[in-house]
């Protein structure tokens, strides 16, 4: 197959690291991406030269700080084609995200006998957040089922869209079975029933191309670590109209118009949902990583990763006694599989000695593992960075596991 990205491996210093005296080969990119030079290179320099306190300071570090810290927000309402820059607001990450809108949008317009609707494919940090919200205000959490390949079931879907929904909340890449979901379709489908959606957007920012203005999303998550960015920014999308009538999440700091003991008021979007001092290195840095990803072409980014992902499936798929989970036809760049009998830990255990990192588990998608009744499953996720000879250094050292069993 053709790697049109094999010169970008320098770009990625870790990626000539040694574990236990071997190659790393590194294939858990659903759980964080590995950096290119110019993310580690913006945060070294964003500390060595314009670290100050942004928004608050006349200083001439402070303004450079913050004009760095708000163009970072015109490139991800940029990259996500957002109409305004104001209704981006950098969080920690997916999981604040998701926090954030549970929260804001569930004081603001969830009532006692309400419902939320998720699917069965959903990461926890796209499940818990509605469970308590639920659980504050006597809500019902009811779950949209999957089909055996992993797809979302669309019958059920237009059976659960009903008046007493307020919100579907649903991942747009699973970080398990890689289904992509059709959320234009589901976003459409929800919308004739006044139905707001959120999409969690962890796994699919880094690999398909996203347009909230094309999806008519009313709010999209995602997570800088994972597409190629530092650990500890995200970002939430959310549409205006509702932003704006929805309450503060945290209070503090730079959230605030006015504070006096009788009273405070909120400052205009995005400020009143960012409480306290932002990772302002990391909002920069993150744009570096977006303007990255953008330099290679995201269409491109995707044929490739989806080429990959065919060709380490039907080389799994040879090894005979393999199982994989999320066999659908629009699939990102996630492989879950079992190993004949073995028990997934000891695959991963046994792999990390040969130096690939995968993960094992149940990759906080317990309700997942009980749809399919296992307890957890192998995961092989790819980067643009990975190659073909990395999937067959992963074929050969499963076979030899298997001979050791
Ligand atoms: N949703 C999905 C689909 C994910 O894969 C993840 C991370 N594994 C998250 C949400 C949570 O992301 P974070 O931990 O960066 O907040």
């Amino acid at each position: 197959m053709e790697v049109p990205f094999r010169h970008i491996r320098n770009d990625f210093p870790i990626l000539q690291e040694k574990v236990y005296g071997k190659e790393l080969i590194y294939l858990d990119n659903a759980a964080t991406t590995q950096k290119p030079k110019v993310v580690v290179e913006a945060i070294e320099q964003g500390y060595y030269k314009t670290n100050a306190n942004i928004h608050r300071g006349v200083h001439y570090l402070s303004m450079r700080a913050t004009e760095a810290h708000e163009s970072a927000r015109a490139c991800v309402a940029r990259f996500l084609n957002a109409s305004d820059p104001a209704e981006i607001v950098f969080t920690r990450g997916t999981t604040e995200a998701i926090n954030l809108v549970a929260s804001s949008f569930g004081e603001a317009f969830c009532n006692e006998g309400d419902v939320i609707l998720c699917s069965e494919m959903e990461h926890h940090s796209n499940i818990v957040p509605w469970q308590l919200l639920c659980q504050r205000k006597k809500l019902q959490l009811k779950v949209i089922p999957i089909l055996d390949n992993g797809d979302l079931d669309r019958q059920a879907l237009r059976a659960m869209l009903t008046s007493e929904v307020r919100l579907l909340a649903i991942t747009h890449v699973s970080n398990v079975l890689g289904t992509i979901n059709p959320v234009k379709e589901i976003i459409r489908l929800a919308h004739e029933h006044n139905i707001a959606v959120l999409i969690d957007g962890a796994q699919a920012v880094p690999h398909v191309k996203v347009d909230v203005l094309d999806l008519d999303a009313d709010f999209y998550a995602f997570s800088g670590h994972k597409m190629y960015g530092p650990a500890g920014i995200g970002v939430l999308y959310g549409k205006r109209k509702w932003l704006d009538q929805m309450p503060p999440y945290q209070g503090g700091g730079e959230m605030i118009a006015q504070v006096h003991f009788s009273g405070s008021t909120w400052n205009e979007l995005p400020y009143k949902f960012e409480a306290g001092t932002p990772d302002f290195i990391g909002s920069t840095a993150l744009a570096k990583a977006i303007e990255y990803v953008e330099h290679l072409d995201m269409d491109a980014i995707a044929r490739y990763e989806t080429d990959l992902m065919h060709y380490a499936t039907d080389a799994l798929l040879q090894l005979g006694d393999v199982r994989i989970f999320g066999t659908s036809v629009h699939k990102s760049a996630v492989i879950s599989f079992q190993l004949g009998n073995i028990h997934p830990f000891d695959v991963g255990t046994l792999l990390d000695r040969m130096g690939l990192a995968l993960r094992t588990g149940h990759h906080c998608a317990q309700p997942l593992m009980d749809r399919f009744g296992i307890e957890g499953t192998i995961r092989a996720s790819f980067a643009v960075y990975n190659v073909p000879e990395e999937v067959d250094v992963l074929i050969t050292a499963l076979k030899r596991i298997r001979t050791m069993f």
